[in-house]
């Protein structure tokens, strides 16, 4: 699939976001290096603090499929170009995201993760190693 049919495919799952608070419907997709692909939307809360942003979704998602690494992050929005917050970026770059596509109405951005988050915290500012 091209950077269009990712958008497209994304879009598609707007309909699913769970946005009462806000109204900003968030659709996302975690492709994985051979190309599975995991959808997630934002998760509103009543109690503004545990909503959760689609991004996280699809890639805790793809994590608990079993997949560790994931190549591609799609974020789309109907009301405005749906940037990641940075604890979306922190957690892309857990995973080893390269490449992000980010797209609101009638625009689309492709960036590599290391543009967005230059310096993520890593397992290497632990004191103790973990075994990934
Ligand atoms: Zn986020």
């Amino acid at each position: 699939m091209d950077e269009e049919e990712l958008v497209e495919l994304a879009k598609s799952k707007l309909r699913n976001s769970y946005a009462p608070y806000s109204g900003f419907r968030v659709a996302a997709l975690a492709i994985a290096p051979g190309g599975k692909i995991y959808h997630g939307n934002n998760v509103e809360n009543a109690s503004y603090g545990l909503s959760m942003c689609a991004e996280r979704v699809a890639i805790f998602k793809a994590v608990s499929e079993g997949e560790r690494i994931i190549d591609t992050v799609v974020v789309v929005s109907d009301g405005g170009m749906p940037y990641p917050c940075g604890a979306c970026l922190q957690v892309m770059a857990e995973f080893g995201v390269r490449r992000v596509i980010v797209a609101g109405p009638g625009s689309r951005e492709i960036y590599e993760l290391r543009d967005l988050l230059p310096r993520p915290f890593s397992p290497a500012n632990l004191p103790h190693q973990p075994e990934l």
